[in-house]
């Protein structure tokens, strides 16, 4: 189904967002964490995660269908904050909060985190929203293609065992991801499976 994802709309708040019929995906992660690869390399659609950076939308809330309206892909706003003003900054604090824990239709969230610097703040904060609304996470470390296999292999471990320590690991699981070599493309496609019920 997500090589039929196809752009619906943008909403700035969770008063503005479509309908909540049928189940959606959402995805999340600071600015860079290679996002828009990830869904680009996930739909094979280059112009899709494009759609999301275009002026006015970047700090929306997208949606996309997949052949389905009631089957939607949403790309949250990136987070990157360094020179954003702190009132922005509280605004997106409060519709990112108020989506991810009331949204009826949201099933899970993929939240991508560039593997050389993972469980930044940023990371923290949606996974302690997502778990604290009961819904699933699953964490792609982006990038993978740029560690050798060792090191890749061992940031994966040290990760699941600090969502282990945190006794998150029933909600919260992890895995490596590179959009350059499409490696764990078919992990990452049961995971969603599963949510969808597709
Ligand atoms: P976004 O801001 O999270 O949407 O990130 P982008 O998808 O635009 O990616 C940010 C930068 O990382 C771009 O220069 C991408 O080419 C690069 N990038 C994304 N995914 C990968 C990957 O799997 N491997 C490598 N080596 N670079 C990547």
């Amino acid at each position: 189904h997500f090589n039929k994802a196809r752009y619906l709309m943008s909403a700035p708040t969770l008063a503005l967002c479509p309908p909540e019929t049928g189940v959606e995906v959402c995805f999340a992660g600071r600015s860079n964490a290679g996002k828009s690869s990830a869904i680009n390399t996930l739909t094979r659609n280059g112009k899709l995660a494009r759609t999301s950076k275009t002026p006015g939308r970047t700090q929306m809330i997208n949606f996309f269908t997949l052949g389905d309206p009631d089957l939607r892909l949403v790309d949250l706003p990136g987070y990157g904050f360094a020179k954003v003003p702190l009132a922005m900054k509280r605004e997106w604090d409060k519709n990112m909060g108020e989506y991810l824990q009331e949204r009826q239709s949201l099933v899970g969230m993929v939240l991508l985190m560039d593997v050389r610097h993972p469980m930044q703040e940023f990371d923290s904060t949606m996974i302690n929203w997502a778990v604290d609304a009961d819904m699933p996470v699953h964490i792609l470390l982006t990038k993978a293609d740029k560690l050798k296999r060792g090191p890749a292999q061992s940031t994966l471990l040290a990760i699941r065992k600090h969502l282990k320590d945190a006794q998150v690991d029933d909600l919260v699981s992890v895995q490596l991801f590179s959009s350059l070599k499409r490696d764990g493309l078919d992990q990452l496609n049961q995971v969603l499976q599963g949510w969808m019920q597709v």
